[in-house]
């Protein structure tokens, strides 16, 4: 069937210089990963609330609808944008609705485009000595509405918890083309269901997110970081568990970077590596509006290092090295990716399991395939860990690596599994992990998922086939 009525439709709602298609629709539909490339019949970058109600009224308008696929910055890790094979679909990307709209640093809130980019926001604050505490390597390009479609986390969910705790109100489109304006900026207001929670982490399947009011927090204005290293995973849990304990809400990362993430960087980005080499590693940082005690930090890891659970720390002396040792963690995606094809597994688990959880997976997976590399980092205080697995020297090529994830998979969710650990901790489901969810929910939790789909979308037009097999 053609949608050639279709286009022109678009035309009544949309400015040409606003509809992409062929060539200069390419990188709308080619995934982070580059995994997934098909096209849609049209990508469209929207400029108000009104533009998307008007297409999505289209969309369903049609004969049989169309699909909508909400995107944002398209750093999404699970093909949640893919277009799908006999599913023809609009690519509604945001990234031209970006405005902030409002910050009210009495109540401590912002109101913003769903558009606005993570790091645009985090721009905007800093003339109100205010933060919105969401910190994500991809910052620069993913956006507000992105990192809500997704319940996005990041590296201080420690502190002040992911997107679901970070956001107060959203406008919505929904399925029939109408409007809920939920733009609440209320920090108590119990007045039955709480309709934001459902559209948060829904990747785009029941909505599409156009505005949030979102919680701001007193910029820190102390900060102190250390990178230290420890001789097994053990011991890094150790140290978290001493530093949580005596610091509390001042701890505000801790992360967890194995040797071979660690070398991966410092070798792909020519960074001389600033603690002597060792089996793991950690950055801890510590950050708060009031003055830390920065000489109790220093006695708690002198105390760790003379017990022989760290075997090196360095603190940073200024925000430079901080930023220096800030930089080899959020490389750690960049420089995988120059090294080709790798599997991601973004689990969680208990953090009392982490360590039984990677001994069992490295042996069975050196087991199955002698040699391969586990790069293993992650916000190990949230549990979560991104368990990616490189070739190393069991696959001769990425693609005979790529050729076997199927069994990789069911080696480390096997595990995963056994410990009581999530196979998504934070970049959600998508399509790539769509056919594992029959696997971890219940058959009750997946008919109330299909119910409240059928509620909010009975047409399925919103991301269809995405999170629900
Ligand atoms: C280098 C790198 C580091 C990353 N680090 C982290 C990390 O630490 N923590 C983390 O959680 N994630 C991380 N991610 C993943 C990704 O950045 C997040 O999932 C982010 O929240 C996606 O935002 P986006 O705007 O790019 O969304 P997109 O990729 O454009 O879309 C993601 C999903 O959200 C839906 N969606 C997008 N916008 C809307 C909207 N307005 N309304 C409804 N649905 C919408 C899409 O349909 C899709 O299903 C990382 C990615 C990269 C490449």
């Amino acid at each position: 069937m053609t949608h050639t009525l279709f286009i022109t439709q678009l035309a009544d709602i949309f400015a040409a210089h606003q509809i992409k298609t062929n060539d200069a629709a390419r990188p709308y539909h080619t995934d982070e990963r580059n995994r997934y490339h098909l096209a849609p019949l049209a990508v469209v970058l929207p400029h108000s609330t009104a533009q998307i109600s008007r297409l999505i009224k289209l969309c369903a308008a049609q004969n049989p609808p169309v699909a909508v696929i909400a995107q944002g910055g398209n750093t999404g890790l699970v093909g949640g944008c893919a277009v799908l094979p006999d599913c023809p679909s609009i690519l509604l990307n945001l990234s031209q609705l970006n405005r902030v709209i409002e910050i009210d640093p009495l109540n401590q809130t912002a109101t913003v485009d769903a558009g606005v980019t993570l790091q645009a926001l985090h721009d905007a604050l800093k003339p109100y000595q205010l933060i919105f505490p969401l910190t994500l390597a991809s910052q620069n390009a993913a956006t507000i509405g992105g990192n809500l479609a997704t319940n996005a986390g990041g590296t201080q969910v420690l502190r002040y918890g992911s997107m679901r705790d970070l956001c107060l109100g959203l406008e919505v489109v929904l399925a029939d083309g109408s409007v809920w304006d939920g733009l609440n900026t209320l920090r108590k207001n119990n007045t039955g269901y709480d309709l934001k929670h459902v559209f948060i982490g829904a990747e785009g399947t029941l909505g599409v997110i156009t505005r949030a009011v979102l919680k701001l927090f007193p910029a820190p204005l102390h900060r102190v970081c250390a990178l230290v290293a420890c001789n097994d995973l053990k011991s890094i849990l150790d140290t978290f568990s001493t530093i949580k304990s005596k610091f509390d809400q001042q701890l505000t990362a801790f992360e967890y970077i194995s040797a071979n993430a660690f070398d991966l960087v410092c070798t792909q980005f020519d960074i001389t590596p600033p603690l002597e080499a060792a089996p793991e590693y950690a950055l801890i940082e510590l950050a708060s509006s009031l003055p830390l005690d920065n000489g109790a930090f220093e006695t708690a890891l002198d105390t760790l290092l003379h017990v022989n659970v760290l075997q090196n720390a360095a603190i940073a002396h200024n925000e430079q090295q901080s930023a220096q040792f800030w930089r080899i963690r959020e490389l750690i995606s960049a420089a995988q990716k120059k090294l080709g094809k790798n599997i991601k597994h973004d689990i969680s688990l208990p953090i009392s399991s982490i360590n039984a959880f990677c001994n069992a997976t490295y042996a069975a997976l050196q087991q199955a395939y002698p040699m391969i590399e586990p790069t293993v980092f992650g916000h190990i205080g949230d549990g979560n860990l991104h368990f990616n697995v490189s070739r190393g020297g069991a696959f001769a090529d990425a693609d005979g690596l790529m050729a076997c994830e199927p069994q990789i998979n069911a080696i480390v969710y096997r595990f995963v599994a056994q410990f009581h650990g999530s196979i998504s901790a934070e970049h959600g489901i998508g399509l790539l992990k769509r056919d594992l969810l029959p696997t971890v929910k219940s058959d009750v939790e997946l008919r109330l998922m299909r119910d409240i789909k059928q509620q909010f979308d009975p047409q399925n037009i919103m991301n269809p086939h995405k999170i629900l097999p």
